[in-house]
């Protein structure tokens, strides 16, 4: 397989690109800003586009890369790939999903904790020598407080269940009611806004969910309630979102992503009801390297003819 080209659309994982040299002629898409012409050069070689949350295959590479067999991403995430064109053209697309399910229900879990409780404003408290002039302001209970889920997939699952463990009642919206839970299902998500306390972000990112947390849904969360979001930045209208926080019209914030990453708005870092992850919902060693070996066993399976591990298209 030395021979097929596989272009890298970003750097991702160090082990993902070690051990794609060593199987495949590697390109790294990052190494050559002059992008046409290294796609005159090199086009007709690349046979797989490994992409990831940030870099994915759209429409303009896709129609660049005329012998483009198959698109594995990085990620669960399929927002960066123009999957109607893959279908179109005939390519195939795989995805990491359940291996990193855990962790991005863990860093929900976090997130909740670390927004009611203010645990990383009581780290910065400590730090400041603070504490030697006073005892740290009372903080808002996690246990019991009732969680609304946008998308209860793999991992608004997994959210959920945590959830259930601390003793919140659990909600949720998503295009259709799951048969097997007993969670209360929202056919509105405005609904299931005004009935929670904790609202987390947990859907498929496509043009449908694009800022499907508004000024709406964000009025219904209400000046108590608060916003997780590890799904995708789009998902949530930031400039309402920034304006709901500064005027206090929402309670609080976790948020692991962003509209245009790694830019965040400044306005947030001054506020302590609000908790800014760079984007490491899937970010431990064990599950870059699951997500990894996957994408290594889809290429593989599909250049030696054998049924792909996590087909999506
Ligand atoms: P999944 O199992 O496919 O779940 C996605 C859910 O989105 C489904 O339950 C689906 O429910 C819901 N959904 C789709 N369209 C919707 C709509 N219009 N309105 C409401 N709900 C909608 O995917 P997953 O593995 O749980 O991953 C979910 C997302 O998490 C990924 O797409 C990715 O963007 C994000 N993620 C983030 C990180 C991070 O680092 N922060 C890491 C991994 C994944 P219905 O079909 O019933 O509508």
């Amino acid at each position: 397989m030395e021979s097929i080209g596989v272009l890298m659309a970003c750097p991702m994982s160090s082990y993902l690109e070690q051990e794609l040299d060593k199987r495949f002629n590697l390109y790294r898409f990052w190494n050559f800003p002059q992008k046409n012409e290294f796609l005159t050069q090199h086009a007709n070689s690349i046979r797989a586009v490994v992409g990831n949350a940030f870099a994915g295959a759209d429409a303009e590479l896709i129609d660049s890369l005329p012998k483009l067999e198959i698109v594995s991403s990085f990620s669960v995430g399929l927002d960066k790939i123009d999957l109607n064109k893959c279908k179109e053209k005939g390519i195939r697309v795989t995805n990491t999903p359940d291996v990193l399910t855990e962790d991005v229900a863990d860093l929900a879990i976090g997130l909740m904790l670390a927004v009611l409780r203010r645990i990383c404003e009581c780290d910065r408290y400590v730090r400041k020598g603070l504490w030697k002039t006073g005892d740290f302001k009372l903080t808002s209970k996690f246990s019991g407080k009732s969680v609304g889920i946008i998308g209860l997939g793999r991992i608004g699952l997994a959210i959920a269940k945590r959830a259930e463990a601390f003793g919140c009642p659990i909600s949720y919206h998503s295009r259709s009611e799951k048969p097997n839970t007993n969670y209360k299902y929202y056919s509105s998500l405005v609904e299931l806004a005004s009935n929670c306390q904790i609202l987390v972000v947990a859907c498929a990112l496509t043009p449908e969910t694009r800022h499907i947390v508004n000024r709406e849904v964000m009025e219904a969360l209400g000046p108590k309630g608060v916003l997780i979001n590890i799904g995708r930045g789009p998902h949530v209208d930031e400039k309402e979102l920034v304006s709901a926080l500064l005027e206090g019209r929402l309670g609080g914030a976790g948020l692991d992503v962003f509209e245009n990453e790694p830019e965040v708005p400044e306005q947030l870092f001054g506020l302590e009801n609000v908790v800014l992850l760079p984007h490491v919902g899937s970010g431990t060693e064990e599950t870059r390297k699951d997500m990894a070996d996957l994408v290594l066993g889809n290429l593989e399976a599909h250049f030696l003819n054998k049924p792909l591990l996590t087909p999506v298209v």
